[in-house]
């Protein structure tokens, strides 16, 4: 048997096999695009692609595509053999650099968001070199970007490049101005932590609003959820130690890091981390995660759920986004350093993610919203809506003492001067690891933990990157032009620090109190909905700051906004119709079954002995009638409310009649449909309950 370094990365393009198959010329060139973004000649791509169809034949492929990640959240890919006609009646294995570079798979049937209308319906994708091509099955497959023939982009991965480029031009103007005049390149990394439920495929078969929506839709809760915290780094379960192990296979061999694997906190809840990576490798990565997670599944007679919150009363899943910036030759710009010049870079990169927290909460919330998410941000398990930083007490204490010009506790007692030369060290603070916090530095990066666990993390690394990309080209702007570097530098982050404290908590993230202050005194933005918080996208702000760095153009922006919110009611009424169709064809008749049969005990016992009262069967079905009667109701109202939506216009009202609508006559639906479960004997019941479903895997 192959050992893990044996295997590891076998599927993959990567750099070992280009030092090995390839001319020193062919792969310094192809080096200078991967590392410095150099534009590929169509020599050095034609050698590429001849290389590489030969490696991937040789691994057993038959078939190359671009593959890419359209709007849908998901990934797309469209095979194309290897084969062409020869004279004799055979074939050939032909791959063109040309073929390697671009493609052109229809872009009709993807979102577009209107950008179809006004341009043309055709889309092309192209080559993404700074992301390994691999071999998914008999495919060679190409990280590719996908725009469409106006050159707007259709996908998830062309702004984040942009927002890369545009926080690595930024990061370098103040590198170059702290007089580090080698660095090339400045990338930020993810690592991104990924949460699932694992549940027997039997339990998901029977319940229709999984199959349709990727959560329940129903149950009532359960005897036993989450309350003894005896899951969470529990011993794992051998069914599910046999699919770690495959899953950890499968994703070595495509060179992706998987790391750590454990349990969490509810129960059939797990989580997966990689090692961190550069951040486009990295949401490639993550979307290969999700779907290989999901067939190693089910080759274990199992599902893999990656919707945010599967089940009501216990922890919904995220994904928690661990990002930082570091330069080309390996410094991490977080980290705090050893000698006080560190230091003052340092504070002034942790100042430029504090003001882009703070200046665009609304589009970090963005760029997590979607109908899944929202029923998890604010649940007692998962960050607020309200966007803020944990700093941790000894960073909070150095802030506060620059803002102040007051001593730093840990400094001889010297006046904080950040000047380079006179800012004390510090230590880096590890002991705290506050949970609660959506935003939170964790002593060398930070952990956006809005992240939902079907979410890409592509959305949240592009606002993150162009927010922080903005921070630094103010200050960046301001300190070129200054006539004394230190004072100008000591006087932004004093300033910096003085307008955006606001975002800085260090508390109870989950504590009502601090909604309440964060919204009413700190004037912290908290929106609760998709709905809510959608239309800021196209804020004048937000536009002006998109643009400016190039990571999105006016019309790309809209058409997210839409198909963002599009995404969001469609996904909403396809559940409102499930439930209608499960109340209506099997929670409504099984009641009136246990009911009826109730009734004929009744009578029964009535015939055999007429003194007895039979209080028990006739208060209960009393009861029950009174919830079939009600729960028939509630899922008429829900049907008029979805067929009322057709009559609305324009995607926002409709995004509000959705929240305001549609959502709370889901839950009464719910909520009589979850009464009658725990009324109704359990046979009679249509589909399997919470405890059937959390406890399936043994
Ligand atoms: P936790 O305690 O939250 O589980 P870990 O310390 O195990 O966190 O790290 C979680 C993730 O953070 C891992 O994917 C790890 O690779 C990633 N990580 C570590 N350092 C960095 C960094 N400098 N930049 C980005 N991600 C990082
Ligand atoms: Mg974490």
């Amino acid at each position: 048997m192959k050992t893990v370094s044996e295997y590891f990365g076998s599927m993959v393009f990567d750099d070992r096999v280009m030092k090995a198959t390839f001319s020193a010329k062919v792969y310094a060139s192809l080096k200078q695009t991967i590392d410095e973004g150099k534009e590929l000649d169509l020599n050095v791509a034609n050698a590429v692609a001849a290389a590489m169809k030969d490696w991937a034949i040789e691994k057993g492929a038959t078939h190359f595509t671009h593959w890419f990640q359209p709007l849908t959240g998901i990934t797309a890919e469209k095979h194309d053999s290897f084969i062409s006609p020869s004279p004799d009646g055979g074939v050939i294995m032909e791959f063109s650099g040309k073929e390697l570079i671009k493609g052109e798979p229809d872009a009709s049937s993807f979102p577009s968001g209107g950008l179809r209308a006004t341009f043309e319906a055709r889309g092309y994708t192209a080559w993404d070199p700074t992301s390994y091509a691999f071999i998914k099955g008999k495919t060679l497959c190409i990280p590719t970007a996908f725009c469409s023939y106006g050159g707007h982009a259709l996908d998830k991965k062309t702004p984040l490049l942009r927002s890369m480029e545009a926080l690595n031009k930024q990061a370098l103007r103040i590198l170059r101005l702290f007089g580090n005049d080698t660095v090339k390149r400045v990338v930020s990394s993810v690592g991104p932590e990924q949460e699932y439920f694992l549940i027997t495929k039997e339990m998901y078969d029977a319940r229709p609003d999984l199959r349709f929506t990727g959560r329940t839709l129903f149950g009532a809760k359960p005897p036993k959820g989450q309350e003894m915290d005896d899951h969470y780094f529990g011993v794992i379960k051998p069914r599910v130690a046999a699919y770690m192990a495959e899953l950890n296979e499968e994703l070595w061999k495509l060179g992706i890091l998987a790391k750590t694997e454990h349990n969490e906190v509810a129960p059939a809840q797990h989580e997966l981390a990689p090692i961190y990576s550069t951040t486009n490798v990295a949401t490639d990565h993550n979307q290969l995660t999700m779907e290989i997670m999901q067939k190693v599944a089910s080759r274990h007679g199992l599902v893999c759920l990656l919707h945010e919150k599967p089940f009501a009363g216990v922890n919904g899943s995220g994904k928690h986004n661990n990002w930082s910036i570091a330069t080309s030759d390996g410094q991490n710009l977080l980290s705090p350093g050893e000698t006080p010049y560190e230091n003052a870079q340092f504070l002034l990169f942790l100042c430029a993610v504090i003001k882009a927290v703070d200046d665009y909460q609304d589009l970090l919330r963005i760029s997590v919203a979607t109908a899944g998410n929202d029923h998890r941000l604010g649940a007692n398990e998962a960050p607020p809506a309200v966007i803020s930083i944990f700093l941790g007490d000894e960073l909070t204490a150095v802030l506060d003492a620059i803002e102040t010009d007051t001593p730093y506790k840990g400094a001889e007692k010297t006046q904080l001067k950040l000047g380079v030369h006179v800012l004390p060290k510090f230590n880096r603070d590890t002991t705290d690891r506050n949970r609660t916090s959506p935003f939170a530095f964790t002593g060398n990066k930070f952990e956006f933990r809005m992240l939902g666990s079907s979410n890409s993390i592509a959305c949240a690394n592009i606002m993150l990157n162009s927010a922080v990309a903005e921070s630094l080209k103010i200050y960046a702007d301001k300190l070129e032009g200054a006539k004394d570097f230190e004072s100008t530098l000591h006087e932004m982050i004093k300033q910096t620090i003085k307008d955006h404290k606001r975002i800085i908590f260090n508390g109870n993230g989950y504590d009502d109190a601090w909604i309440k202050e964060a919204t009413e005194v700190r004037g912290l933005l908290n929106y609760r909905t998709t709905a809510d918080c959608m239309p800021h996208l196209l804020d004048k702000k937000n536009v002006d700051m998109l643009t400016s760095h190039k990571v999105f153009t006016v019309e790309e922006l809209k058409s997210r906004c839409e198909i963002m919110l599009e995404n969001y009611c469609k996904s909403v009424v396809i559940e409102a119709n499930t439930m209608i169709d499960m109340a209506k064809t099997q929670i409504a008749p099984a009641v009136e079954h246990f009911a009826a049969d109730l009734a004929k005990n009744a009578a029964a016992k009535k015939a055999l002995l007429p003194a007895v009262s039979c209080t028990y069967e006739s208060s209960l079905i009393f009861k029950l009638s009174e919830l079939t009667d009600r729960i028939s109701f509630a899922a008429d109202e829900l049907q008029s409310a979805v067929i009322a939506l057709h009559e609305v216009d324009g995607i926002i009202p409709e995004s509000e009649t959705v929240r305001d609508k549609i959502l709370p006559k889901m839950c009464g639906l719910r909520l009589a449909c979850d009464e009658a479960e725990t009324l109704t004997e359990k046979s009679y019941w249509p589909f399997p309950t919470y405890a059937d479903i959390l406890f399936s895997v043994r």
